[in-house]
């Protein structure tokens, strides 16, 4: 009998991506046969980097692993799962506060869907204090957040004014 294949979606807004986000999914990848990227996308909900920039970055990242693919998605996460046929919802942890917020998520989650699991890993010491929403505050108050951003990506974008450079050009 042939084993079903470990498939994981690593669910979030991703805005943007940061080198937090790319070690969970690097420790995913040895547990799971493929992850499915979902960028989280809210009609009602702006983000601060537009949903096709967040899904590019993610596309560049991992166009040589073929274990990783990306899309977006709105509404419940169980259902995206479920469209990709995935049997496990992954996760980073990098707090008792984050753990607090993620296990009633999951824990709802297997309520809506008894065969998604969730999966969490513990981040390292030095990325813990990495969210992507102080990332957003460094380049709204002109900082540099590049040193956040994974080093494949050009960090050029991480600075404020090529930020809004790029918005203006929209
Ligand atoms: P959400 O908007 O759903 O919180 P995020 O894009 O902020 O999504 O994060 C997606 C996932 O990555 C979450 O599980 C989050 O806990 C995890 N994550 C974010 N930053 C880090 C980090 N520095 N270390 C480990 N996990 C992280």
């Amino acid at each position: 009998m042939t084993k079903r294949k470990n498939i994981a979606i690593f669910p979030g807004s991703f805005d943007p991506f940061t080198t937090g986000h790319e070690f969970i999914l690097n420790k995913g990848l040895e547990l799971f046969d493929k992850i499915i990227i979902g960028v989280g996308h809210n009609a009602t909900k702006s983000s601060f980097f537009p949903l096709e920039k967040r899904i590019s970055w993610i596309e560049q990242l991992f166009a040589e692993e073929p274990k990783v693919s990306v899309a977006s998605y709105q509404g419940l996460t169980v259902d995206f799962a479920k469209k990709h046929n995935a049997n496990y919802i992954l996760r980073g942890l990098r707090t008792a506060a984050d753990f607090e917020y993620e296990r009633a998520i999951a824990q709802m989650n297997k309520t809506l869907s008894k065969g998604i699991e969730s999966v969490f890993l513990l981040t390292t010491p030095e990325l813990t204090p990495v969210t992507s929403t102080i990332v957003r505050d460094i380049i709204r108050h002109g900082g540099d957040a590049s040193m956040f951003i994974p080093n494949a990506l050009d960090k050029s974008e991480f600075h404020l004014k090529n930020t809004v450079a790029a918005q203006n050009k929209k």
